[in-house]
């Protein structure tokens, strides 16, 4: 038992065991790389409209400082606790030292439900949440980022709450902050176009034609709906996607950019269509070629995975398979490919780091050229994790998580004890 344990850290600690054991790690060696570094609980009071008081508990945790800053998003959910956060802290390190990013992992969040507060009240959470913070973060310690429930908005109230504090404006603190407020062009598509980019070098690589295939997004946030909106313009027909009011699903396909517009205007997919209503609990296993989880963790369980009918599995979010349910998809891996989550959405940090980079420098770069250095940095990601899995004959998240853990271990080794 440690201060994390719970269902999410249990799992990314039983994934790290499965890293450790490939790689022969010693027993003696796996806390360093596995236990988190640094962890805050804070409590956020704020008034409430209708006059009376309320406290949020909220959390960041820091997983290791080796290669640079920890970078990481900031969850505003009712489930978030600090078991979560600190397993998705260690995810970012694995995911950052996988792509070569300067980075160790970090998360944050609060438990809540930001859909129960008014704008007003969001904004005072926010403000409040990074003031609690301040001793504990920077622009060369601790980086945020969105994540699930937060936005450009609060990424602009975070940054904005921090250099008043500073006396000065320091763009740098955060990312995934709006265009007007230092942020970088293509942060908000990044991870749902990284998510598109490598289901299509699989397609190719496997000869599934764009045109004739077919996709379901479980999550219809900024990753699953830009995710959803890339395929679409690839030509590949989503048949079905969900969010956490329901499920819709069009055999001939759906018409994503008017589902955007519509979840842009109320909230969510509610609403759209009665006809095309259909039960959530049955989008995964939809037949398919294109498999897009973009919503929770632990959603494809072992039960899902033995019944996937899909040739693609793209984990757009952070932790969606089970320990146990890959035990199946590494089974049925010629059937079904796998792009692992901390190289499947790893486009959001990728574009991150050059959010902070341009905010260091002051040089901002044209859409085209974030797009290229993205893909570009996603595609040796991509080949690096191939090449790995079949030199040992692994499994795509062992290799790809192998390549991670080695990068961090072997900064370790060189560095001391101390970071
Ligand atoms: P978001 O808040 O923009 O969207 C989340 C979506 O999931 C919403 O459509 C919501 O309705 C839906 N959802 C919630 N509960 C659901 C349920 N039970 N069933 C189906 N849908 C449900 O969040 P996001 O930023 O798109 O993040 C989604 C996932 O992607 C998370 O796992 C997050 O950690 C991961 N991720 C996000 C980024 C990023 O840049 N935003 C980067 C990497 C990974």
């Amino acid at each position: 038992m440690t201060a994390y344990s719970g269902p999410v850290f249990d799992m990314a600690v039983k994934q790290f065991t499965v890293i450790a054991d490939y790689l022969s790690i010693p027993e003696d060696v796996r806390p360093r790389l596995l236990m988190p570094k640094r962890a805050v609980t804070v409590s956020c009071p704020i008034h409430r409209d209708d006059g009376t008081t309320a406290v949020f508990e909220g959390y960041r945790v820091q997983h290791h400082l080796t290669l640079g800053p920890t970078k990481g998003g900031t969850r505003f959910a009712a489930s978030v606790d600090l078991g979560e956060v600190a397993a998705l802290a260690i995810w970012m390190s694995w995911k950052c030292a996988l792509v070569g990013l300067p980075y160790g992992g970090a998360k944050g969040g609060i438990g809540v439900d930001p859909s129960s507060l008014s704008k007003r009240e969001l904004e005072a959470l926010s403000r409040r949440y990074m003031q609690e913070m301040i001793p504990f973060v920077g622009p060369h310690t601790d980086v945020m980022a969105p994540d699930m429930g937060t936005n450009e908005q609060v990424m602009a109230w975070f940054m904005d709450t921090y250099s008043m504090y500073q006396g000065r404006t320091v763009t740098e603190i955060v990312t995934g902050k709006p265009v007007s407020a230092g942020g970088t062009l293509g942060r908000r598509e990044a991870t749902g176009r990284g998510v598109a980019h490598l289901t299509r070098r699989v397609m190719n690589d496997r000869g599934i034609d764009s045109n004739r295939a077919t996709a379901v997004v479980q999550g219809f946030g900024n990753v699953g709906s830009i995710a959803a909106l890339e395929l679409h313009r690839m030509g590949v027909k989503v048949i079905a996607v969900s969010d956490h009011t329901g499920a819709l699903h069009r055999p001939a396909g759906l018409d994503i950019p008017g589902l955007i517009d519509h979840a842009a205007a109320h909230g969510s997919i509610a609403g759209y269509s009665n006809e095309l209503v259909f039960d959530p609990e049955d989008v995964l296993t939809l037949p398919c070629d294109v498999v897009i989880p973009a919503a929770m963790e632990r959603v494809i369980d072992a039960r899902v995975a033995a019944n996937l009918r899909c040739r693609i599995v793209a984990e757009g979010a952070n932790g969606p398979t089970t320990p146990e349910a890959d035990l199946i998809l590494e089974r049925r891996q010629d059937e079904i490919f796998l792009i692992p989550d901390i190289l499947c959405n790893s486009g959001g940090v990728v574009v991150s780091y050059f959010e902070w980079v341009q905010d260091l420098q002051q040089l901002f770069w044209e859409e085209e050229e974030v797009m290229r250095r993205e893909y570009q940095i996603l595609d040796r990601a991509f080949d690096r994790m191939v090449m790995r899995a079949a030199r040992d004959k692994v499994f795509n998240r062992t290799a790809a998580m192998a390549i991670g853990v080695d990068r961090v271990r072997g900064a370790k080794e060189t560095r001391g004890l101390f970071p």
